[in-house]
């Protein structure tokens, strides 16, 4: 039903040297019209990648709750708009443990992204001790409900397909251990139920991503799983090589 989204996270890695592989990554991107394909490349890059690419989306990979103001090192999502970014993922689980981000800042970030025009990718997981718990599923969907945006023009951008929600369970970011994709498709219907309770029958329309040690090996049955709306890559999107066979296999 949706048009897969496979967005490659850079995460605090690249430099302009790295452009070369963006605009091969587009190249190919422009080869898969039925796959949606972004990158959110650190602060520095945005614009230099914006103007280096044609066919896919370029993002951010965190803003600030306020439009502007006194907070140095900040970055806002009027900023992000400006130098040509089109999303910004929020609330990515390095984000909320590197520097503390609850849930309520997350839905401060993911709407103020709205606000400026952005689309969203807002991230969930769970930690190995949650899942070891039990409570895997209570934990993603408290995340649910506290980070995703609230109110008139949450309700317009889900309807209009600009909210995706990521689920990356934290045990398996960098660390090569990707979920079984039956706990994944079980998450993701969890997820959904959540969605549906939020936003109504709109809440059909929010994406859910998968995120954690997606490569060329496991993509084809991750992105085959019931509910999986795409992935969210790290590692593997920062050459063509490594990038372009998890977009072939979502298209
Ligand atoms: P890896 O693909 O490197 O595990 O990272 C996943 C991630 O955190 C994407 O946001």
């Amino acid at each position: 039903p949706h048009r897969p989204y496979i967005v490659g996270n850079w995460k605090m890695n690249g430099s302009r040297a790295m452009l070369s592989e963006a605009r091969a990554i587009d190249r190919a991107a422009g080869r898969y019209p039925d796959v949606q394909v972004a990158l959110a490349p650190p602060f520095t890059l945005i614009g230099a990648l914006r103007e280096a690419v044609t066919a896919m989306g370029v993002g951010g990979q965190d803003c600030h709750v306020n439009a502007k103001g006194a907070h140095t090192g900040d970055v806002s999502a009027p900023m992000l708009v400006d130098t040509g970014a089109d999303f910004v993922i929020v609330g990515h689980s390095e984000r909320r443990k590197d520097h503390g981000e609850s849930d309520a800042v997350i839905r401060a970030k993911a709407e103020a992204a709205l606000a400026a025009g952005l689309g969203i990718i807002v991230c969930v997981g769970e930690t190995l001790d949650e899942r070891d718990a039990g409570k895997a599923e209570a934990v993603v969907s408290g995340q649910v409900d506290g980070s995703l945006p609230q109110g008139d023009a949450a309700a317009e951008a889900v309807a209009g397909g600009k909210v995706a929600v990521a689920y990356e369970p934290v045990w398996a970011i960098g660390t090569g251990r990707v979920a079984e994709v039956a706990d994944v498709v079980a998450m993701h219907a969890a997820i959904r139920e959540r969605l549906l309770a939020l936003y109504g029958e709109a809440g059909a329309k929010v994406r859910i991503l998968y995120g954690g040690s997606v490569n060329a090996g496991n993509a084809a049955d991750l992105l085959a799983a019931e509910g999986v709306g795409g992935a969210l890559v790290g590692g593997a999107s920062l050459t063509a090589e490594a990038f372009l066979p998890i977009v072939a296999a979502a298209g």
